[in-house]
């Protein structure tokens, strides 16, 4: 009997930690950070404690109340005493992997968490993206995904009570198996290998997927985060095969189309499939937002701010072909240059940092004194194409900045002028602490009230495609609409991937609107369970 038990990822976007069991052993699919279920409880200022290792998450509800499976470096005392009693307690031990299908955090940041002993697997890119994000990123404690300080419980005698601190040794780092193993040449696995912060890394090596006690299928699809994969997991049941997040319409869109193709061979018994965009009817294609920005972008005379999602490398290149075709150079930020760097490693067809004339990167302003290994090294390496604020200031009409939300507090360096534009090309606020970032980039734009007469300041940076609130509802406006091409299928493009795989039943994660599916492959001949959190489906 081959069991599914649900620990995340039900009726909620991102999350997902599915457990699979059957004799040959025990796999979960993804084991992502849960922002929603955070958002409860937390915001910026108030977050899980470190130094309480594991006790916050697992009295707030956050880690599933499994004994076994978490670093023993948080894992100390009688913490787990008062949790045997929960209702989905577990003592879970030998775990033979992480099926991981995509670097984005509400799939991967909970691995954090786990015993680094515990094999992940995923494509290559995947595993670098992970390791590029954390590397350049402010890396909490609940987001080390790759490698993590150990954690010591120190116990403070003049206060009579002790915490979990960093330990002073190197940085440890988990077991990674690849799918694609051959790929990696020796500056790749270099890069594998060498911490990027001062600390030393105690290196695991990367593996060959070859020798799990499953028979695995992982099929490359298209999401906007490079090295995407559904996986095919080969049970006693029959196949069960997990979309991870999926999408048709962008342009690796016929990556999705064979892992379809493929996966409908396989006669799957179990398809768990992603739902998060089941209420929209269609889609923007990458193409689409190319047009619409570039037309935008072309009129424009002065300064143009792009802003796009983090990693969302596709976005990234379109922007990039913008700026070749309208002139100008394309300012990106040095995480977004080291992720580029990193990719290059497995996919030479990314542009090259140094080579690449339509490309330059934007040194911060107040840059720290020592800054990280990492940014040390891109600014070393790609001196010649570094900018700062005032060589965008002087010549405002030759950039396109690719900055979000968060690098507004670069503008009083930069001091937009006149005609400035600020192209918007992600998707509206989706909660309440999104609606008050995006008033408060309202307020940027439109500031200050009124221009200085005869001094330089003027920002009135006029925004193209930005969300607007209107009783109550963000909308892009009408006709500045296609500008933003989802990393989701659409309701009717799900609906295509379930029917022509044609599992014999269907299990929707990651969404809020599951009953979708009820509603839609109705008669269909495929059988539709909806998960309930922490409840095993048996197949
Ligand atoms: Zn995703």
């Amino acid at each position: 009997m081959v069991k599914l038990t649900f620990y995340g990822g039900v009726r909620e976007i991102g999350g997902n930690k599915i457990l699979l069991e059957d004799d040959k052993g025990k796999l979960f699919l993804d084991f992502g950070y849960p922002y929603g279920k955070y958002r409860k409880f937390y915001e910026e200022y108030l977050k899980p404690r470190a130094g309480a290792g594991l006790l916050d998450l697992l009295v707030m509800g956050l880690l599933p109340h499994l004994e076994g499976i978490y670093r023993s470096d948080l894992d100390t005392g009688n913490l787990w005493q008062q949790f045997r009693r929960a209702e989905h307690y577990r003592k879970l031990e030998d775990i033979d992997g992480i099926l991981l299908t995509h670097a984005h955090l509400d799939h991967s940041g909970h691995i954090s968490f786990l015993k680094e002993d515990i094999p992940v697997y995923a494509t290559a890119t995947t595993a670098f993206i992970a390791k590029a994000i954390q590397d350049s990123g402010k890396a909490d404690f609940d987001q080390q995904v790759c490698y993590f300080t150990p954690r010591v419980e120190e116990c403070l005698k003049e206060w009579k009570q002790g915490a979990y601190v960093a330990s002073s040794g190197g940085d440890r780092q988990r077991r990674f198996y690849v799918a694609d193993e051959s790929r990696l040449r020796k500056e790749a696995r270099d890069f594998w290998e060498r911490a990027t912060r001062q600390k030393k890394l105690d290196s695991q090596p990367l593996g060959d997927i070859g020798n799990c006690s499953f028979n695995l299928r992982c099929f490359p699809v298209d999401h906007p985060i490079p090295g995407a994969c559904a996986w095919g997991i080969e049970t006693s049941s029959g196949w069960v095969v997990y979309s991870g997040d999926l999408r048709l319409h962008g342009k690796q869109g016929r990556l999705t189309e064979s892992f379809m193709k493929e996966a409908a061979q396989l006669h799957p018994r179990a398809l768990i499939l992603e739902g998060t965009n089941v209420d929209k009817a269609a889609n923007i294609s990458e193409q689409e937002v190319y047009e619409n920005a570039f037309k935008a972008i072309n009129d424009a005379k002065g300064l143009v701010i792009a802003d796009f999602s983090a990693r969302d490398v596709n976005r990234l290149l379109t922007f990039l072909q913008i700026a070749r075709d309208t002139k100008r150079k394309l300012v990106i930020l040095p995480k977004d240059a080291y992720l580029l760097k990193t990719m290059r490693l497995l996919e030479p067809e990314t542009p090259d940092l140094n080579e690449e004339d339509a490309l330059v990167i934007y040194q911060e302003t107040t840059a720290a004194r020592s800054p990280a290994a990492w940014l040390r090294n891109i600014y070393e390496e790609c001196a010649s194409k570094i900018v700062l604020a005032k060589d965008v200031s002087s010549n405002q009409g030759d950039f396109i900045l690719c900055f979000s939300f968060f690098d507004l507090n670069e503008l009083p360096s930069i001091q937009p002028r006149a005609g400035s534009l600020y192209v918007f090309s992600s998707s509206e606020p989706h909660n309440e602490e999104q609606e008050m970032d995006f008033r408060r980039l309202h307020h940027w734009l439109g500031h200050p009230d009124e221009t200085f007469k005869d001094g330089n300041i003027v920002f009135q940076i006029r925004g193209f495609g930005l969300p607007i609130e209107r009783n109550g509802k963000w909308e892009v406006p009408e006709e500045e609409r296609g500008l933003h091409a989802s990393g989701h299928a659409c309701g009717p493009d799900l609906l295509r991937v379930a029917r022509e795989i044609q599992p014999e039943m269907l299990i929707p994660v990651h969404s809020e609107k599951p009953e979708f599916y009820v509603d839609n492959l109705g008669g269909s001949g495929v059988d539709i369970i909806l998960p309930t959190e922490g409840g095993t489906v048996e197949i």
